[in-house]
Protein backbone atom coordinates (compact mmCIF):
# COMPACT_ATOMS: atom_id res chain seq x y z
CA UNK A 1 0.00 0.00 0.00
CA UNK A 2 1.43 3.48 -0.49
CA UNK A 3 2.12 5.52 1.74
CA UNK A 4 1.57 9.51 1.51
CA UNK A 5 4.42 11.39 0.26
CA UNK A 6 5.20 14.95 2.00
CA UNK A 7 7.29 17.58 1.07
CA UNK A 8 8.30 16.26 -2.67
CA UNK A 9 6.09 19.23 -4.85
CA UNK A 10 7.65 18.59 -8.32
CA UNK A 11 9.98 16.46 -10.88
CA UNK A 12 12.96 15.02 -8.70
CA UNK A 13 16.31 15.81 -10.66
CA UNK A 14 19.46 14.76 -10.08
CA UNK A 15 18.63 12.66 -6.83
CA UNK A 16 17.30 9.40 -7.26
CA UNK A 17 18.28 8.61 -10.37
CA UNK A 18 20.88 5.76 -12.31
CA UNK A 19 23.68 6.99 -10.20
CA UNK A 20 22.16 7.41 -6.79
CA UNK A 21 24.40 5.49 -4.09
CA UNK A 22 22.75 3.06 -1.67
CA UNK A 23 23.54 3.18 1.97
CA UNK A 24 21.57 0.19 4.49
CA UNK A 25 20.20 -0.41 7.79
CA UNK A 26 20.57 -4.27 8.02
CA UNK A 27 18.61 -4.74 11.79
CA UNK A 28 15.80 -6.47 13.14
CA UNK A 29 13.07 -5.07 13.95
CA UNK A 30 14.03 -1.55 12.28
CA UNK A 31 11.12 -0.16 11.04
CA UNK A 32 10.97 2.44 14.14
CA UNK A 33 14.71 3.78 13.31
CA UNK A 34 15.22 7.46 13.25
CA UNK A 35 18.64 7.11 11.36
CA UNK A 36 16.41 6.69 7.60
CA UNK A 37 14.50 10.74 8.28
CA UNK A 38 18.03 11.71 9.14
CA UNK A 39 20.65 10.51 6.47
CA UNK A 40 18.49 11.55 3.62
CA UNK A 41 17.27 14.84 5.10
CA UNK A 42 21.19 15.16 5.11
CA UNK A 43 21.48 13.78 1.74
CA UNK A 44 18.95 16.23 0.48
CA UNK A 45 19.82 19.42 1.95
CA UNK A 46 23.87 18.81 0.83
CA UNK A 47 21.83 17.74 -2.53
CA UNK A 48 24.19 13.97 -2.10
CA UNK A 49 22.94 11.87 -4.56
CA UNK A 50 22.50 9.29 -2.04
CA UNK A 51 19.82 7.81 -0.46
CA UNK A 52 19.61 5.65 2.99
CA UNK A 53 17.08 2.49 3.52
CA UNK A 54 16.18 0.04 5.95
CA UNK A 55 16.27 -3.76 5.34
CA UNK A 56 14.75 -6.05 8.11
CA UNK A 57 17.49 -8.74 7.98
CA UNK A 58 18.30 -11.01 10.74
CA UNK A 59 21.17 -13.24 11.70
CA UNK A 60 19.94 -15.43 8.98
CA UNK A 61 20.24 -13.48 6.38
CA UNK A 62 23.02 -11.53 7.37
CA UNK A 63 25.38 -13.47 5.04
CA UNK A 64 23.73 -12.98 1.98
CA UNK A 65 22.75 -9.08 3.43
CA UNK A 66 26.38 -8.47 3.53
CA UNK A 67 27.53 -9.55 0.26
CA UNK A 68 24.40 -8.33 -1.15
CA UNK A 69 26.23 -4.66 -0.37
CA UNK A 70 29.29 -5.95 -2.76
CA UNK A 71 27.16 -7.68 -5.36
CA UNK A 72 24.73 -4.14 -5.89
CA UNK A 73 27.85 -2.21 -5.27
CA UNK A 74 26.16 -0.42 -2.30
CA UNK A 75 28.11 2.39 -0.93
CA UNK A 76 27.88 0.89 3.00
CA UNK A 77 25.34 0.25 5.61
CA UNK A 78 24.30 0.27 9.05
CA UNK A 79 24.06 -2.57 11.43
CA UNK A 80 22.20 -2.44 14.40
CA UNK A 81 20.81 -5.68 16.72
CA UNK A 82 20.54 -8.19 16.59
CA UNK A 83 24.16 -8.29 13.98
CA UNK A 84 26.35 -6.01 15.67
CA UNK A 85 28.82 -8.92 16.67
CA UNK A 86 27.77 -11.73 13.95
CA UNK A 87 28.64 -9.24 11.04
CA UNK A 88 31.92 -8.96 11.70
CA UNK A 89 32.98 -12.69 10.19
CA UNK A 90 31.58 -11.46 6.72
CA UNK A 91 34.15 -7.92 6.66
CA UNK A 92 37.16 -7.45 5.16
CA UNK A 93 38.90 -5.08 8.07
CA UNK A 94 37.74 -3.40 10.91
CA UNK A 95 38.29 -0.28 12.52
CA UNK A 96 40.71 -0.43 15.67
CA UNK A 97 37.50 1.07 18.18
CA UNK A 98 35.62 -2.02 16.05
CA UNK A 99 38.28 -4.49 17.64
CA UNK A 100 38.42 -3.24 20.35
CA UNK A 101 34.35 -3.18 20.61
CA UNK A 102 34.03 -6.74 18.93
CA UNK A 103 31.12 -5.15 17.55
CA UNK A 104 30.13 -3.03 14.00
CA UNK A 105 27.85 -0.29 13.36
CA UNK A 106 29.19 1.10 10.25
CA UNK A 107 30.33 -0.83 7.06
CA UNK A 108 31.82 1.04 4.44
CA UNK A 109 32.08 -0.87 0.44
CA UNK A 110 35.65 0.63 -1.04
CA UNK A 111 35.71 -1.39 -4.51
CA UNK A 112 34.73 -4.36 -2.87
CA UNK A 113 36.42 -4.42 0.81
CA UNK A 114 34.27 -4.06 3.46
CA UNK A 115 35.64 -2.36 6.57
CA UNK A 116 33.55 -2.38 9.73
CA UNK A 117 33.82 0.71 12.18
CA UNK A 118 31.87 1.69 15.20
CA UNK A 119 31.08 5.17 15.49
CA UNK A 120 28.56 5.38 18.59
CA UNK A 121 31.77 6.01 21.42
CA UNK A 122 32.79 8.75 18.47
CA UNK A 123 29.06 10.01 18.99
CA UNK A 124 29.20 10.32 22.65
CA UNK A 125 32.79 11.99 22.54
CA UNK A 126 31.47 14.24 19.61
CA UNK A 127 28.24 15.24 21.32
CA UNK A 128 30.39 16.19 24.32
CA UNK A 129 32.54 18.46 22.46
CA UNK A 130 29.76 20.34 21.10
CA UNK A 131 28.65 21.12 24.18
CA UNK A 132 32.36 22.58 25.10
CA UNK A 133 32.99 19.43 27.29
CA UNK A 134 36.20 16.81 27.00
CA UNK A 135 36.81 13.29 27.86
CA UNK A 136 40.72 14.07 28.00
CA UNK A 137 42.21 13.97 31.21
CA UNK A 138 39.23 13.21 32.50
CA UNK A 139 38.01 10.66 35.62
CA UNK A 140 34.48 9.25 34.24
CA UNK A 141 31.91 6.95 36.55
CA UNK A 142 30.16 4.36 33.70
CA UNK A 143 26.94 2.17 34.55
CA UNK A 144 26.88 -0.48 31.65
CA UNK A 145 28.73 -2.42 29.42
CA UNK A 146 26.38 -3.23 26.87
CA UNK A 147 26.27 -1.96 23.10
CA UNK A 148 26.55 1.89 24.28
CA UNK A 149 28.27 1.69 27.06
CA UNK A 150 31.47 -0.61 25.63
CA UNK A 151 31.85 2.11 22.64
CA UNK A 152 31.58 4.79 24.60
CA UNK A 153 34.60 3.29 26.98
CA UNK A 154 36.46 2.04 24.11
CA UNK A 155 36.48 5.23 22.45
CA UNK A 156 36.56 7.61 25.72
CA UNK A 157 39.81 5.82 26.23
CA UNK A 158 41.59 6.39 22.69
CA UNK A 159 40.65 10.03 23.46
CA UNK A 160 42.25 10.48 26.39
CA UNK A 161 40.26 9.59 29.03
CA UNK A 162 42.42 9.62 32.27
CA UNK A 163 40.29 7.00 34.23
CA UNK A 164 37.19 5.11 33.81
CA UNK A 165 35.29 3.27 36.27
CA UNK A 166 32.41 1.35 35.47
CA UNK A 167 29.66 -0.46 37.00
CA UNK A 168 27.54 -2.70 36.00
CA UNK A 169 24.97 -5.75 37.85
CA UNK A 170 26.41 -8.92 37.99
CA UNK A 171 24.38 -9.91 34.95
CA UNK A 172 24.59 -11.11 31.62
CA UNK A 173 26.81 -8.45 30.52
CA UNK A 174 29.15 -8.74 33.49
CA UNK A 175 31.89 -11.09 31.12
CA UNK A 176 31.67 -7.95 28.84
CA UNK A 177 31.98 -5.37 31.02
CA UNK A 178 35.40 -7.81 32.18
CA UNK A 179 36.70 -7.98 28.88
CA UNK A 180 36.04 -4.44 28.23
CA UNK A 181 38.35 -3.79 31.17
CA UNK A 182 41.44 -6.02 29.89
CA UNK A 183 40.97 -4.72 26.11
CA UNK A 184 41.30 -0.79 27.56
CA UNK A 185 44.47 -1.84 29.71
CA UNK A 186 46.17 -3.85 26.71
CA UNK A 187 45.51 -1.28 24.24
CA UNK A 188 45.22 2.07 25.97
CA UNK A 189 46.88 4.54 29.33
CA UNK A 190 43.38 4.93 30.50
CA UNK A 191 43.19 3.03 34.08
CA UNK A 192 40.20 1.29 34.53
CA UNK A 193 37.73 -1.10 37.03
CA UNK A 194 35.19 -2.94 37.46
CA UNK A 195 32.94 -2.71 40.24
CA UNK A 196 29.84 -4.33 41.28
CA UNK A 197 26.61 -1.67 41.01
CA UNK A 198 25.00 -3.11 44.12
CA UNK A 199 28.00 -1.93 46.28
CA UNK A 200 26.39 1.63 46.28
CA UNK A 201 29.16 3.19 48.89
CA UNK A 202 31.84 2.91 45.83
CA UNK A 203 29.18 3.89 43.59
CA UNK A 204 28.67 6.95 45.27
CA UNK A 205 31.99 7.69 46.12
CA UNK A 206 33.41 7.20 42.25
CA UNK A 207 30.49 9.73 41.25
CA UNK A 208 31.50 12.39 43.60
CA UNK A 209 35.55 11.54 42.02
CA UNK A 210 34.13 12.70 38.79
CA UNK A 211 34.13 14.87 36.40
CA UNK A 212 31.70 12.95 34.10
CA UNK A 213 28.84 10.40 35.29
CA UNK A 214 27.48 8.22 32.29
CA UNK A 215 24.07 6.02 32.36
CA UNK A 216 24.48 3.77 29.47
CA UNK A 217 22.25 1.12 31.35
CA UNK A 218 18.40 1.89 29.62
CA UNK A 219 16.91 2.87 32.93
CA UNK A 220 15.00 6.05 32.72
CA UNK A 221 13.62 4.63 29.31
CA UNK A 222 10.60 2.13 29.07
CA UNK A 223 9.73 0.03 31.18
CA UNK A 224 11.85 2.17 34.06
CA UNK A 225 11.21 5.60 32.66
CA UNK A 226 10.48 6.64 36.59
CA UNK A 227 13.96 5.10 37.63
CA UNK A 228 17.54 6.46 38.17
CA UNK A 229 20.51 4.65 39.05
CA UNK A 230 21.29 7.94 41.22
CA UNK A 231 17.93 9.05 43.02
CA UNK A 232 19.90 10.96 45.77
CA UNK A 233 21.14 14.78 43.99
CA UNK A 234 23.26 15.32 46.73
CA UNK A 235 25.72 12.59 45.22
CA UNK A 236 26.56 15.17 42.02
CA UNK A 237 28.22 18.01 42.18
CA UNK A 238 27.68 21.14 40.29
CA UNK A 239 30.74 21.25 38.22
CA UNK A 240 30.71 17.57 36.64
CA UNK A 241 28.69 16.34 33.27
CA UNK A 242 25.53 14.05 33.70
CA UNK A 243 25.06 12.31 30.07
CA UNK A 244 22.10 9.90 30.05
CA UNK A 245 22.37 7.36 26.79
CA UNK A 246 18.27 7.30 26.79
CA UNK A 247 16.77 9.69 24.32
CA UNK A 248 13.03 8.93 25.02
CA UNK A 249 11.84 10.68 27.24
CA UNK A 250 13.93 13.74 26.32
CA UNK A 251 14.00 14.22 30.13
CA UNK A 252 15.11 11.31 32.01
CA UNK A 253 14.70 10.60 36.06
CA UNK A 254 18.47 10.42 36.15
CA UNK A 255 18.44 14.06 34.67
CA UNK A 256 16.13 15.74 36.88
CA UNK A 257 18.08 14.37 40.10
CA UNK A 258 21.40 16.35 38.44
CA UNK A 259 18.89 19.16 37.71
CA UNK A 260 17.80 19.36 41.30
CA UNK A 261 21.67 18.94 42.37
CA UNK A 262 22.39 22.46 40.09
CA UNK A 263 24.68 20.32 37.81
CA UNK A 264 25.12 22.94 34.68
CA UNK A 265 25.80 20.46 31.88
CA UNK A 266 23.32 17.77 31.84
CA UNK A 267 22.32 15.64 28.33
CA UNK A 268 20.80 12.68 26.91
CA UNK A 269 21.19 11.08 24.39
CA UNK A 270 20.41 12.68 21.71
CA UNK A 271 23.23 14.14 20.49
CA UNK A 272 25.12 11.26 20.46
CA UNK A 273 22.64 9.94 18.28
CA UNK A 274 22.90 12.48 16.15
CA UNK A 275 26.66 12.43 16.17
CA UNK A 276 27.34 8.85 15.58
CA UNK A 277 25.04 9.71 12.40
CA UNK A 278 27.32 12.24 11.14
CA UNK A 279 30.69 10.08 11.56
CA UNK A 280 28.99 7.16 9.56
CA UNK A 281 27.31 9.88 7.17
CA UNK A 282 31.66 11.04 6.73
CA UNK A 283 32.79 7.55 5.94
CA UNK A 284 30.01 7.00 3.76
CA UNK A 285 30.28 10.53 1.96
CA UNK A 286 33.60 12.82 2.86
CA UNK A 287 30.98 15.13 3.66
CA UNK A 288 30.00 16.69 7.59
CA UNK A 289 26.20 16.19 8.17
CA UNK A 290 24.62 19.56 8.68
CA UNK A 291 24.03 17.83 12.55
CA UNK A 292 22.04 21.32 13.90
CA UNK A 293 19.29 20.94 10.57
CA UNK A 294 19.27 17.46 11.42
CA UNK A 295 18.49 18.36 14.67
CA UNK A 296 15.77 20.33 14.59
CA UNK A 297 14.01 17.75 12.32
CA UNK A 298 14.31 14.69 15.03
CA UNK A 299 14.56 16.38 18.12
P1 LIG B 1 22.33 -3.49 26.41
O1 LIG B 1 21.20 -4.40 26.71
O2 LIG B 1 23.38 -3.93 25.46
O3 LIG B 1 23.05 -3.12 27.80
C1 LIG B 1 22.31 -2.71 28.91
C2 LIG B 1 23.25 -2.44 30.10
O4 LIG B 1 22.48 -1.96 31.19
C3 LIG B 1 23.98 -3.67 30.60
O5 LIG B 1 25.26 -3.30 31.04
C4 LIG B 1 23.13 -4.14 31.78
O6 LIG B 1 23.89 -4.83 32.75
C5 LIG B 1 22.63 -2.82 32.32
N1 LIG B 1 21.31 -2.89 32.98
C6 LIG B 1 20.18 -3.40 32.45
N2 LIG B 1 19.16 -3.26 33.33
C7 LIG B 1 19.67 -2.65 34.44
C8 LIG B 1 19.11 -2.23 35.68
N3 LIG B 1 17.82 -2.42 35.97
N4 LIG B 1 19.92 -1.63 36.57
C9 LIG B 1 21.24 -1.45 36.29
N5 LIG B 1 21.82 -1.81 35.13
C10 LIG B 1 21.04 -2.41 34.20
O7 LIG B 1 21.66 -2.12 25.92
P2 LIG B 1 22.37 -0.98 25.06
O8 LIG B 1 22.22 -1.27 23.62
O9 LIG B 1 23.72 -0.75 25.61
O10 LIG B 1 21.44 0.27 25.37
C11 LIG B 1 21.47 0.91 26.61
C12 LIG B 1 20.78 2.27 26.49
O11 LIG B 1 21.54 3.13 25.64
C13 LIG B 1 19.38 2.21 25.89
O12 LIG B 1 18.58 3.14 26.57
C14 LIG B 1 19.57 2.68 24.47
O13 LIG B 1 18.43 3.31 23.95
C15 LIG B 1 20.67 3.69 24.66
N6 LIG B 1 21.47 3.90 23.44
C16 LIG B 1 21.62 5.18 23.02
C17 LIG B 1 22.39 5.44 21.92
C18 LIG B 1 22.54 6.87 21.48
O14 LIG B 1 23.07 7.10 20.40
N7 LIG B 1 22.13 7.83 22.28
C19 LIG B 1 23.03 4.42 21.23
C20 LIG B 1 22.87 3.10 21.68
C21 LIG B 1 22.07 2.87 22.80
Amino acid sequence: MANEITGVNGPITGWLDGHTYLIGLMAYPIRHSMSPTMHNNAFAKLGLNYTYLCFEVGNDKLEKAVDAIRTLDMRGSNVSMPNKKEVIKYLDKLSKASEMCDAVNTIVNDHGVLTGYTTDGIGFVRALKKEGQTVKGKIMTLAGAGGAATPIAVQSALDGCKEIRIFNLHDDKWAQAEKNVKTIEENTDCKVTLTDLKDQDAFKKSIAESDIYCDATGVGMKPLEDMSLVEDPSWFHKDMVVFDTVYAPRTTKLMKVAQKAGVEHVFNGIGMMIEQGAASFKLWTGEEMPTDYIKQIID
